[in-house]
């Protein structure tokens, strides 16, 4: 896991993949959003995918007004 842009000092952070749909909800990341890049794993191999914040927490059950 990496998050964009550096909202964790402890985890590997990455460029904010600008344009790129979220994984959850779909709507693009824009600049100045905060999110995680998860692996993606399939026949074609390892790639990363982009989620905001509040919709990577949420589809872990933790629901916040403003992340
Ligand atoms: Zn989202």
């Amino acid at each position: 896991m990496k998050t964009f842009p550096n909202a964790l000092g402890h985890v590997e952070a990455a460029p904010t993949p600008v344009g790129q749909p979220c994984v959850a909800c779909r709507v693009p990341i824009k600049d100045g959003d905060v999110g995680v890049l998860m692996p993606h794993i399939d026949v074609d191999g390892v790639t990363e995918e982009p989620w905001h914040r509040r919709c990577f927490l949420a589809s872990i059950g933790i629901y916040v007004a403003d992340a």
